[in-house]
């Protein structure tokens, strides 16, 4: 806990008492359960069962709709709980990774890394990817999303043009959402693995992430503005207006955070 008071200074209490009130037992909890649990609300499924995972389960009423210029049309509240999933193949993959990491440990770093950005932002990045992942896999949605060895594409159905641009800026948004949320773990997990002794340099997942524009922007930062910018996630400002509109109608909303025994009483 020393290391991550280290990194994020005065927010470290805002952490610590985020993680009391809204971690339990229940928040650890496996591939079935999380199914059933985003039957009743929203998270993230591209990435498959198999690694360790952060997601929020997140709740908000059929009346949220995003429009063709991004605009999102919802006055109620949001409310998102935090879990996590660790199979026993996502240690697997880590080891493959990189062997000389502790892999019994690495996968619960990344992954509490991946909640730090949740317990700070007051309008996660997590909860703007469950909305946008609901939207795109909506039966009324222009396309399918497919999956080609890791790279999301579009399958579009017969519709108009207007709405498969839509349809792309829906997928783009989703994506540097995501590359944000991945590369603040990333380097949240590059500060905590060297400052324990381990050399990160070799680690082909976070040299990927360098060299993406939106994730070099996280490895960038000095280390003692890193908390400020999570914090200010939601401030993005994007080079299409479709983005900066959904981003700034997000921002409105009010998301609130739960524990997830509440959902289960
Ligand atoms: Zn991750």
């Amino acid at each position: 806990m020393q290391i991550y008071s280290d990194i994020l200074m005065d927010d470290i209490h805002l952490l610590d008492s985020e993680s009391k009130r809204l971690l339990g037992p229940s928040s650890f909890t496996d591939e079935k359960t999380v199914r059933e649990l985003n039957k009743i609300g929203t998270g993230i499924f591209f990435g498959g069962f198999d690694d360790a995972m952060f997601t929020a389960s997140t709740t908000y009423d059929r009346s949220l709709e995003i429009s063709s210029d991004g605009r999102i049309n919802y006055q109620n509240a949001i409310t998102s709980y935090p879990l996590f999933s660790f199979p026993e193949k996502g240690f697997v993959k880590e080891k493959s990774r990189n062997p000389n990491y502790p892999s019994f440990i690495a996968p619960y770093i990344h992954e509490y890394n991946h909640f730090i950005g949740f317990a700070l932002q007051n309008h996660p990045l997590v909860v703007a990817e469950g909305i946008l992942s609901n939207i795109i896999n909506g039966d009324d949605f222009p396309a399918k999303l497919v999956n080609k060895r890791g790279n999301l594409k579009l399958k579009f159905k017969k519709t108009t043009r207007e709405r498969r641009d839509f349809a792309e800026d829906m997928l783009a948004l989703l994506g540097t959402m995501g590359i944000f949320d991945e590369a603040i773990a990333l380097r949240l997990e590059d500060t905590v693995l060297s400052r324990l002794g381990y050399d990160t340099s070799k680690d082909a997942v976070m040299n990927e992430m360098k060299k993406n524009p939106a994730g070099r922007l996280f490895f960038s930062y000095p280390i003692h503005e890193l908390a400020r910018k999570i914090k200010n996630c939601h401030r993005i400002t994007f080079n299409y207006q479709v983005g900066n509109n959904f981003i700034q109608d997000f921002a409105k909303i009010d998301v609130v955070k739960e524990n997830i025994e509440k959902l289960l009483l």
